[in-house]
C-alpha cells in the first residue's frame, strides 16, 4: 500500500514535470510579471482567464524568487514582424513570452485557446468559457506569426472581437482605401497654380479637380505631382511615428487618368497580361497601369530614404487592375477586389486566379478586398466555407500579405465571420476541424450535430443549387454577385428545405437547452431567431414552389395559389420578426460598428410590404383552374384592406374589366402613336403575333413613350413585358415604366424614381411601376426606358398595360408642423449607392457637396416635415456646381412612407459661381401628411449646397 501511494506520487511529480502549471484546484500557480506597456492587455487576459477559473493571476513588476512565473518581455520588431511572438521555457518554473505590444495579446490569446476559451460571436453572449479547475500548459516552445501579416481586418466589425481572435482593427483608408483625396486634397491642389503641373488633361484639356475629392485623378507622370505626394508623406510621417502604411489607391472616378502626352506614351502600350485574360469574359476597363505604377515605384523609393519601415497599399481596381511590364518595389502591396463565392464558377475563378498569379510576378506583396455581405443582401444565411477556404489559402501562397472582408455583421451567417477572422490569423487551418470546434462551442456538444448540418446544408445550397440561377450567372462576373434581398437564389430552394431546416434548428435550441450553458442557450435562441427570418422570406417569396427558372408551368403556379394563406401569413410575420431581431440582438455584436448599417436593415425589413409574388402569378390568371384557387384563396385571407384591393386589382386586370388605357397594347395593328425608334417586328410575341422592336437612339439611355389620359389624383399603375435576344451579354441591360402626369401649366404634375429592372436575356422579362399623378390635367405620359445599352442595339416591347389602380390606402390627418433644419441624416435613395456614400456625398458643417458619376441620384432627407394641403414651404439655398439637377420634396400620407400626390421638384441649372436660389412651394394634395426635402442630381454632375433653409409659410 505504502509503496503503491509512493509510485502514484512520483508520476504525479514527474506530470507536474513536463507540464507548467497555471491553475490546481482552482488556485493560481503562477504570477505574471510584465512590463508597463502591456499592464491593460494582461487585465484583458485575466478578466478572460476568470471566466473559466473563476481566478486571476496576480500581476507583479518584481519577479518572485519562487513559484511558477509568466515573464512577458516586450521587444522591438519592424512593423511587418508586430504579429509574431514566441512562448518558451527557460527553466523549471519560468515561462517567457516574447513578443510585441501588439502580439503579446496573441501570445496571451493562445493560453486562453488551449484553455478550451472560444469566441463564436462577439458581444456579451458571444465567449465560450468551458468551467475548468486544473490547467497547465506542456513544456513544449511555441512560435508563431499571423498569415496575413501587413494588414487584416473586416469591415465594421467589433473591435475586441478582432483582437479576441489575432487581427488588429485598422483604418482601411490607412493602406488598402483610396489614398489619393488624403495626400493631394482639392482645397490646395485646385488652385490654378497647380494647373499646368498637377491637374490631369481631359479632352485635350487641363481639368481643375473639384469637389468631392476622391473622384479625380492628378497627371502622373509629373514630376511635381511625384514630388508634392512625397512631400506629403514625410509630413504625415513625421507627425504620426506610429504609422507605417500609406494608401496609395488611386481615386474613383469614371475615365479621370490624364491623356497627357507623357501619360499617353506610357499607357499606349498594349498590356501583356490583358491578352492572357482575353478568354474570360470579364470586361477590363482602360489601362493606365503603366503611368500609375511608374509614380507609385517613383514616390515609393523616395519615402523609403528617409522612412525604411513603410508600407503602400495600391488596388488592382478599375483602371489599374492589370500588372503593369515591370516589378513594383518590394514594399508594396496591390489588392485585389473579388468576392470568393463568385469563385464557386470554375470560370470567375480562372480569371481571379490567373490574375493574382500575374501579380505576384509583379509585387512582392498580395492581398484581397473580398466581399461577405450576408443579411441586408442576402435573405438566406450565405456560407461557402469550401471556396472561401480555396481562396485565402490560394492568396496567402501567393504573397498574400493583406486579407480584408467587406460585409454586414449577423448572426445568421453562422460560423462565416468567425472563421474569416480566423483564417486572416492562420490561413492554413484546417476548415472541417474549425468548424466542428464552433459548433461546440457555440451550442454545446450535444447540439452541434444539428448546426453543422444546417449549416452543412446552406454550404451546399450555394455551391450546388444557387449557381444554377439566373440571379448567379447574370452577376457571377462583376466584382461581385448581384446584393439583392429577396433575390433570384431563394428558387433554388426546393419543397420542405425550410420544414427539415426548421426541424434541425429545434433540436439546437433543444439541446442547447437540455445540456449548453448559458451563453449557448442564448446563442441558440438568437439562431432560431434569424433563421424564422429566413424561413419567413422563403415563404412570403414562395420559394419553394417556384422552379429555378421563376414561375414558367402550371404546376408551380398552381401550387403558388394554393400556397397563398402562407405566403400573406409569412409576408405578414417578417417585419415582425425583423423587429424582435433589432430588439433582442446587442448592439455591439449584430449590426455592426458602423450605425447606418442597423438603419439600413431596419429600413429594409421593417415594414410591411405587399408579397410581389402575387402579381407574377396573375400571368397564370388565363388558366381558369389557377384563377379559381387564387380567387377563393384570397377570398378567405386575413390581409389588411389595402393588400384585399390589390389582390382583386390584380384579378381585374387580367379580366379586362379594368379598361387598358393603351390601345392595342401587343402592337398588332402597327406602332400606334408611340414615339420610340423602330417599329413592329414579327421577330419574338409575347402575345399576338408581334411586338415593338425598340432601337436604341443612344448609348445608356432610351424611350418609347405614349400620350394617354390621366384624372388629377388618381393612381395608375403600368407594366409592360420586354425580350432580350438570348446573346446579349448579361447584367449589361435594364429596364423602366414611368408614369408622369402633365398639369395646366404644360408641365409635370409628380415626380418619384421607378424601380429599375435588370433585363435576363432570352426571356420576355416584366416591368411595372405605380405612381400618383397629381394635379394631372387630364393627359400624362407613360415612358418604357431601357438602360445600359448600346446605341443601335434592339430590344422588344409586347403587352403594355396602362390601368387606374385602387389600392385603398387611406389619407391620414394632417398634424401639427415644424421647421426643418440642415443636413444631417440626409440620405442617397438607392440603397447600393448609399453603402457608398462616401463617394458621393461629402457632408461638412454648413454644406454639402454631391457628386454622381454613371448614376444620377437622389439625396433626401429621411425626417418627415409635417404639412397639410395648402400650406406653403420655402425653401433657400446657395448652390454651385456643373451639370444637372432638381430640388423640392416628396409628399407623404402621415408621417410614413406611402407617397402620395404633391411631389414639387424643380429644375437647377448648376454653374461654376455659386448662386441663391429662394422658392415658395406649394403643398397640393388632399392626402398630404408630411413632405422630405430633396436634391436630385444628374449623371456625372457635381454641386455643394450651403445654407439650406426649409420653413413653413401661412
Ligand atoms: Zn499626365
Amino acid at each position: 500500500m505504502k509503496r503503491l501511494f509512493f509510485l502514484l506520487a512520483a508520476s504525479a511529480f514527474s506530470l507536474s514535470a513536463a507540464d507548467f502549471s497555471l491553475l490546481k484546484n482552482g488556485s493560481p500557480q503562477a504570477v505574471i510579471v510584465a512590463p508597463e506597456s502591456v499592464s491593460k492587455t494582461v487585465d484583458i487576459f485575466n478578466a478572460e482567464f476568470q471566466k473559466s477559473s473563476g481566478t486571476e493571476l496576480k500581476k507583479t513588476a518584481e519577479t518572485p524568487t519562487d513559484g511558477n512565473v509568466i515573464e512577458i518581455k516586450v521587444i522591438p520588431s519592424k512593423y511587418f514582424d508586430r504579429s509574431r511572438f514566441s512562448i518558451t521555457f527557460p527553466s523549471q518554473n519560468r515561462m517567457r513570452i516574447e513578443g510585441t505590444e501588439t502580439s503579446v495579446r496573441f501570445a496571451l490569446n493562445y493560453i486562453l485557446e488551449q484553455m478550451g476559451v472560444r469566441y463564436p460571436f462577439p458581444g456579451p453572449f458571444g465567449g465560450h468559457y468551458p468551467k475548468i479547475t486544473d490547467f497547465s500548459l506542456p513544456r513544449k516552445a511555441v512560435a508563431r506569426d499571423a498569415g496575413f501579416r501587413l494588414f487584416r481586418n473586416m469591415y465594421a466589425e467589433n473591435e475586441d472581437w478582432e483582437r479576441a481572435l489575432n487581427n488588429i482593427p485598422q483604418d482601411s483608408y490607412e493602406l488598402v482605401n483610396h489614398g489619393i483625396a488624403e495626400l493631394f486634397p482639392i482645397q490646395e491642389f485646385g488652385q490654378e497654380k497647380w494647373k499646368d503641373s498637377v491637374w490631369g488633361v481631359i479632352d485635350g484639356q487641363r481639368k481643375k479637380p473639384i469637389a468631392p475629392d476622391f473622384v479625380w485623378e492628378p497627371c502622373y507622370t509629373s514630376k511635381v505631382t511625384e514630388d508634392e505626394a512625397v512631400r506629403r508623406i514625410y509630413e504625415i510621417l513625421e507627425k504620426n511615428p506610429e504609422r507605417h502604411t500609406i494608401a496609395l489607391t488611386h481615386n474613383d472616378g469614371f475615365n479621370q487618368f490624364c491623356t497627357c502626352e507623357n501619360c499617353a506614351k506610357l499607357d499606349s502600350k498594349e498590356s501583356e497580361v490583358a491578352g492572357k485574360l482575353k478568354k474570360y469574359p470579364q470586361r477590363l476597363r482602360k489601362n493606365n497601369s503603366e503611368s500609375y505604377f511608374t509614380w507609385v515605384n517613383n514616390v515609393v523609393k523616395r519615402v523609403l530614404e528617409k522612412y525604411p519601415d513603410t508600407y503602400f497599399g495600391v488596388s488592382a481596381y478599375t483602371e489599374t487592375l492589370l500588372p503593369p511590364g515591370f516589378k513594383l518595389n518590394d514594399h508594396v502591396m496591390v489588392n485585389v477586389c473579388t468576392e470568393s463565392y463568385a469563385h464557386t464558377d470554375p470560370s470567375v475563378r480562372g480569371f481571379w486566379e490567373d490574375l493574382i498569379r500575374e501579380w505576384s510576378q509583379k509585387a512582392a506583396m498580395t492581398g484581397c478586398w473580398e466581399y461577405g455581405y450576408g443579411l441586408t443582401a442576402f435573405t438566406l444565411p450565405r456560407v461557402n466555407f469550401k471556396e472561401t477556404d480555396r481562396f485565402i489559402k490560394f492568396l496567402a501562397e501567393n504573397k498574400g500579405a493583406v486579407c480584408f472582408t467587406e460585409g454586414f455583421p449577423s448572426f445568421g451567417d453562422g460560423p462565416k465571420r468567425y472563421l474569416y477572422l480566423r483564417y486572416f490569423y492562420h490561413p492554413q487551418l484546417d476548415v472541417r476541424a474549425e468548424l466542428d470546434d464552433w459548433y461546440r462551442a457555440c451550442v454545446g456538444k450535444e447540439a452541434a450535430p444539428y448546426l453543422k448540418q444546417y449549416y452543412d446544408f446552406w454550404d451546399d445550397f450555394w455551391r450546388n443549387k444557387a449557381t444554377k440561377t439566373a440571379w448567379f450567372n447574370e452577376s457571377k462576373f462583376s466584382t461581385y454577385t448581384a446584393m439583392v434581398p429577396d433575390g433570384g437564389y431563394l428558387f433554388a430552394l426546393e419543397k420542405g428545405d425550410m420544414a427539415k431546416l426548421r426541424a434541425l434548428m429545434e433540436k439546437v435550441v433543444v439541446n442547447a437547452d437540455r445540456s449548453g450553458d448559458e451563453n449557448q442557450k442564448k446563442r441558440a435562441a438568437a439562431l432560431m431567431k434569424e433563421f424564422e427570418f429566413y424561413e419567413a422570406s422563403a415563404y412570403m417569396n414562395a420559394a419553394e414552389w417556384i422552379g429555378i427558372n421563376g414561375l414558367t408551368d402550371k404546376k408551380s403556379a398552381l401550387e403558388v395559389a394554393n400556397a397563398i394563406p402562407k405566403i400573406l401569413e409569412y409576408a405578414q410575420k417578417r417585419p415582425v420578426i425583423a423587429r424582435e431581431i433589432l430588439n433582442i440582438f446587442p448592439k455591439e455584436a449584430w449590426g455592426g460598428t458602423y450605425p447606418y448599417m442597423r438603419k439600413n436593415y431596419e429600413e429594409k425589413f421593417t415594414k410591411t410590404v405587399f408579397p410581389e409574388v402575387l402579381s407574377e402569378l396573375s400571368a397564370w390568371f388565363d388558366d381558369p383552374e389557377v384563377k379559381k384557387v387564387y380567387e377563393s384563396k384570397t377570398a378567405a385571407a386575413n390581409v389588411p384592406e389595402s393588400w384585399r384591393k390589390t389582390m382583386k386589382f390584380l384579378l381585374d386586370l387580367n379580366a379586362g374589366t379594368i379598361p387598358n388605357l393603351v390601345p392595342d397594347p401587343s402592337f398588332e395593328a402597327g406602332r400606334g402613336k408611340w414615339i420610340a425608334m423602330g417599329n413592329v417586328s414579327p421577330k419574338y410575341a409575347k402575345s399576338g403575333k408581334q411586338s415593338f422592336e425598340f432601337i436604341m437612339p443612344r448609348s445608356e439611355k432610351g424611350e418609347m413613350v405614349l400620350r394617354v389620359p390621366m384624372k388629377a389624383h388618381k393612381k395608375y399603375f403600368l407594366s409592360a413585358k420586354v425580350y432580350l435576344d438570348a446573346e446579349y451579354p448579361p447584367d449589361r441591360a435594364f429596364a423602366q415604366g414611368c408614369i408622369h402626369g402633365i398639369n395646366k401649366h404644360n408641365v409635370g404634375s409628380n415626380y418619384y424614381i421607378p424601380v429599375r429592372t435588370k433585363l435576363v436575356p432570352g426571356k420576355w422579362n416584366s416591368i411595372s411601376t405605380t405612381a400618383a399623378v397629381g394635379d394631372a390635367d387630364g393627359k400624362g405620359d407613360i415612358y418604357i426606358f431601357i438602360l445600359g445599352m448600346e446605341k443601335g442595339e434592339k430590344v422588344y416591347v409586347d403587352d403594355v398595360v396602362f390601368v387606374e389602380f385602387d389600392d385603398g390606402e387611406k389619407p391620414a390627418e394632417s398634424v401639427s408642423r415644424q421647421p426643418e433644419a440642415a443636413f444631417s441624416g440626409w440620405v442617397i435613395s438607392d440603397m447600393e449607392m448609399r453603402k457608398e456614400s462616401a463617394r458621393y456625398v461629402k457632408v461638412e458643417t454648413d454644406k454639402v457637396t454631391l457628386a454622381a458619376k454613371e448614376k444620377p441620384f437622389t439625396y433626401f432627407s429621411p425626417k418627415p416635415v409635417l404639412v397639410k394641403n395648402g400650406d406653403k414651404v420655402k425653401i433657400s439655398f446657395k448652390v454651385s456646381g456643373k451639370g444637372s439637377a432638381g430640388f423640392g420634396f416628396l409628399a407623404y400620407e402621415g408621417t410614413g412612407w406611402k407617397q402620395v400626390d404633391g411631389n414639387v421638384i424643380q429644375p437647377l441649372t448648376l454653374k461654376n459661381e455659386p448662386e441663391t436660389v429662394s422658392v415658395v412651394l406649394p403643398v397640393n394634395g388632399e392626402g398630404i401628411g408630411s413632405v422630405r426635402p430633396v436634391f436630385n442630381l444628374g449623371k456625372e454632375s457635381e454641386m455643394t449646397i450651403s445654407s439650406y433653409q426649409l420653413t413653413l409659410e401661412k
